[in-house]
């Protein structure tokens, strides 16, 4: 059959057992042998041996069932050991009178390479996906982290700022609360809405102290606290200011609705009670209306205080126990 040396692909053919019985040149060259050591023996013992149980389960019963196999992937061994791997077709037919099967090899080397080149690719991106989906998680948790962070901060900077508002002793605002309100209020409200300040201490209380000790002096500037909270409004702030001396920030109040709110303190004031004696309060108080210009938002509660400080002053030289009042214009014009 030397016509078969002129196909372009390693071929032989064997009988309906298996046993070859010729092969090409091409073939000869592929499994590294001659025609001679060939002839006779059967088909599978050029292969390994995982392709010679797929040769004797699979490939046989089609060839005989079907007469041909298209496109089946084996592998040849070489001479020298290697193994080629191969696609194969097979057909049943008939030559010189003998029933035969040719057999027809395409060597899939690339095919192979490509393979592993595939599978290595996807083991690639499976190992990057991995890696993404880890970084994807660590990210995460740190953002979570951060997240819980900045809620601490937060929170932390909530508590500070509340602190730094509050008074201790009393639980009222204190000094820079009551700036922080004077502003709030200088920022939001129209000209001319009035607005009244009472500077509220405490008479004799140095005696207090020195009479009851300084924890009964707290329990009464604590209760002290309480009645000047009960004696103005919802939207009015009492804060203590300093020592023995509160402040009262009436916004929206006339002066008539001032003088009110002075007498109910000092009404309520009395009912406290030191020992078997009434607590008494001084009282000056400066009455204004929103007026002022932006450039002077700085100085209108200082001045305020300064008017408030100065009543109060009269209030404590006139004898104690009673409300003395700022007249006048705020001074500001
Ligand atoms: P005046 O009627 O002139 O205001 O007399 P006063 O004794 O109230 O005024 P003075 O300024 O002489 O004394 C204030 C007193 O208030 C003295 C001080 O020990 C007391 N005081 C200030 N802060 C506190 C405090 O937090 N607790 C107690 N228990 N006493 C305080
Ligand atoms: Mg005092
Ligand atoms: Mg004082």
């Amino acid at each position: 059959m030397k016509h078969l040396d002129l196909l372009p692909s390693p071929v032989l053919a064997t009988d309906l057992r298996g046993s070859i019985l010729t092969a090409n040149r091409d073939l000869l060259a592929l499994v590294g042998t001659d025609g001679g050591a060939c002839a006779g023996r059967t088909l599978d013992v050029l292969m390994p041996a995982a392709s010679r149980i797929f040769m004797q389960t699979h490939v046989w019963p089609m060839v005989m069932r079907y007469g041909a196999i298209q496109e089946i992937y084996l592998h040849l061994s070489t001479a020298s050991g290697e193994s080629v791997p191969v696609m194969v077709n097979a057909r049943q037919g008939r030559w010189d009178e003998t029933e035969c099967i040719f057999w027809v090899f395409f060597v899939a080397q690339e095919r192979s390479r490509f393979e592993a080149e595939l599978l290595d690719a996807r083991g690639r991106a499976q190992r990057l996906a991995a890696e993404l989906s880890q970084a994807n998680a660590e990210l995460n948790a740190l953002h979570q982290q951060m997240s819980e962070h900045a809620q601490h901060v937060e929170s932390e900077n909530r508590e500070l700022s509340a602190l730094s508002l509050t008074d201790p002793l009393t639980q009222l605002g204190n000094r820079r609360a009551l700036e922080r309100a004077v502003e709030q209020w200088q920022k939001q409200t129209p000209q001319g809405t009035p607005a009244a300040l009472m500077m509220v201490d405490a008479d004799h209380f140095k005696k207090v102290n020195d009479t009851y000790g300084h924890d009964e002096g707290d329990r009464v500037l604590q209760e002290l606290g309480q009645q000047l909270q009960a004696s103005g409004r919802g939207s009015d702030l009492v804060v203590r200011y300093g020592g023995e001396e509160f402040a009262m920030w009436l916004p929206g109040a006339t002066p008539d609705g001032a003088r009110a709110v002075a007498a109910r303190t000092h009404a309520l004031i009395a009912q406290v009670r030191v020992g078997d004696r009434p607590i008494s309060v001084s009282i000056g108080v400066v009455c204004a209306q929103h007026t002022l210009h932006k450039e002077q938002d700085m100085v209108f509660l200082s001045r305020m205080l300064q008017q408030a400080d100065l009543a109060l002053y009269r209030a404590k030289a006139a004898g104690r126990n009673r409300t003395e009042w700022h007249t006048g214009a705020l001074g500001l014009s």
